[in-house]
């Protein structure tokens, strides 16, 4: 049985669907304003590893992720842009998919838009306003009344009596010190420039936070299963997300909260502000793959902070080099006893709140296994490992390595061995018939891989 920690407890419980074996979980998706960092990604990467460890348990699954389209941020960037905020947001919407993609992230079953979703945001505002909950201020904008919510600070475990009252906080982002009202809805000003819709308290445009509420509740029903993000969107983010929801339905919002720890630099979070990050794109530029670079987010625990470094990204490949190198020798068949036992100790990792460092001592357990006892028979334990992990095998060129037709891989071997007899010649021409059988074949420190010709 799978279980994690839930951050609104603060215990470890099983994760359990409420219904139909299915769990419905909401992911706080990117705010699409720049390129996301790898920050960014060491949140979207553990939601995968989640994802992933929920339907390898054999339960299935309904994520959907947001596309924060609209919020302090992305206003600011398309103003400063001059153009339409709509145009601002598509390239990085784009990139985001692309790097899912680079990252071997499996897709969401639905990623929801913010502004394709004003007029439920603007049902939830009135909803709260009608109940008594939320209230206009002079400006037009609306706020939700936190000292009406008693459930309020539940989840941060804030001790709320002790905090000022009556204090308003119109950003969307803010700091424990500043608890107060916050804005449901915020009523246009000059900086927003052509940005705002029209909405029963003057012109305007949502919070943040109602969006995720919003949106979530549409797709996933008034109560569900499971909502994650990084660690700094607990508060204030994921507590306003409970208040609006839990008070307008009346019906608690969501069984499991889990939250990642930080990404960070020098000890730091990694962050725009900061401007001590690296995105996807910039580390691809420095040679490094999608599949290095996942290796590193996942092999850290989630709930643990983890320091970016060069160094880390050598660490992947090399490990990388000897799961390839052993992975390329395993075959189908009957599975060894020892490999099998791996294959369940991994499982029982994974399932102990996604424990991947033990998981990823197992994988390394299997090669080493494998190396001294003989790959036969072990590619299953593999794959299954792979289903989670995402990056035991390259994408595509490493599934089909173990598809490689017999003559293609006696024609390998010879190769090899003339390499070996540095017969150049002979290797050169075993090189040219197999890429006319259709594979290529690449050289490295660590030996020769082959790959099909219609995927790397
Ligand atoms: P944003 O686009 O800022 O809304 O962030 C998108 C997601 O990335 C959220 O789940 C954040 O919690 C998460 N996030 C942002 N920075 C980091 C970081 N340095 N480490 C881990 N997660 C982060
Ligand atoms: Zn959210």
């Amino acid at each position: 049985m799978m279980k994690v920690y839930n951050s609104l407890s603060r215990r470890v419980e099983p994760l359990v669907p409420a219904k139909d074996n299915e769990i419905r979980l909401y992911t706080c998706g990117p705010t699409v304003y720049n390129f996301a960092h790898i920050g960014n990604f060491r949140a979207y990467v553990f939601e995968d590893v989640l994802r992933r460890t929920i339907l390898f348990n054999g339960m299935k699954i309904r994520q959907v992720m947001n596309l924060t389209d609209v919020d302090d941020k992305t206003i600011r960037g398309t103003n400063a842009a001059g153009v339409a905020l709509t145009d601002y947001t598509a390239p990085y919407k784009k990139a985001f998919f692309e790097d899912l993609d680079t990252l071997n992230i499996q897709k969401a079953e639905v990623y929801p838009a913010a502004t394709d979703h004003i007029p439920e945001m603007i049902e939830l505002v009135g909803r709260l306003v009608e109940k008594g909950v939320a209230y206009r201020s002079e400006d037009g904008s609306v706020y939700f009344n936190v000292r009406k919510f008693p459930g309020y600070g539940k989840l941060a475990h804030i001790d709320f009596d002790a905090q000022r009252t009556g204090a308003r906080c119109a950003a969307d982002e803010y700091d424990k010190e500043n608890v107060g009202d916050f804005a449901l809805w915020k009523a246009w000003e000059e900086s927003d420039g052509p940005v705002g819709w029209d909405s029963p308290w003057g012109r305007g445009r949502p919070g943040w936070h109602i969006e995720c509420s919003a949106m979530s509740m549409k797709y996933l029903g008034e109560t569900f299963d499971l909502h994650t993000g990084g660690i700094d969107n607990l508060f204030p983010h994921h507590e306003n997300e409970i208040a609006q929801a839990e008070a307008a339905t009346g019906k608690p919002f969501v069984s499991t909260w889990m939250h990642c720890a930080h990404l960070k630099v020098n000890g730091e979070k990694m962050s725009k502000s900061a401007g001590n990050f690296f995105t996807l794109r910039d580390l691809e530029e420095k040679g490094w793959s999608g599949r290095e670079i996942r290796y590193v987010l996942v092999a850290a625990h989630y709930r643990q902070g983890l320091n970016f470094a060069f160094s880390a990204l050598e660490d992947a490949r090399r490990s990388l080099a000897r799961i390839d190198q052993c992975v390329s020798r395993a075959t189908d068949g009957e599975i060894p006893g020892w490999a099998k036992a791996r294959a369940e100790a991994f499982t029982e990792a994974m399932n102990d709140d996604l424990n991947t460092p033990r998981a990823l001592a197992e994988l390394f357990g299997l090669v080493r296994d494998a190396n001294t006892k003989g790959a036969g028979g072990t590619l299953a334990a593999f794959r299954r490992m792979d289903e989670v992990l995402g990056f035991v095998f390259p994408r595509d060129g490493g599934k089909k390595e173990a598809e490689i037709p017999p003559e293609v891989r006696k024609l390998a071997d010879e190769r090899a061995a003339a390499r070996k007899a540095k017969d150049w010649a002979l290797s050169d021409r075993l090189r040219d018939e197999i890429a006319a059988a259709g594979w290529i074949v690449k050289d490295s420190r660590d030996g020769q891989t082959l790959c099909s010709k219609s995927g790397i």
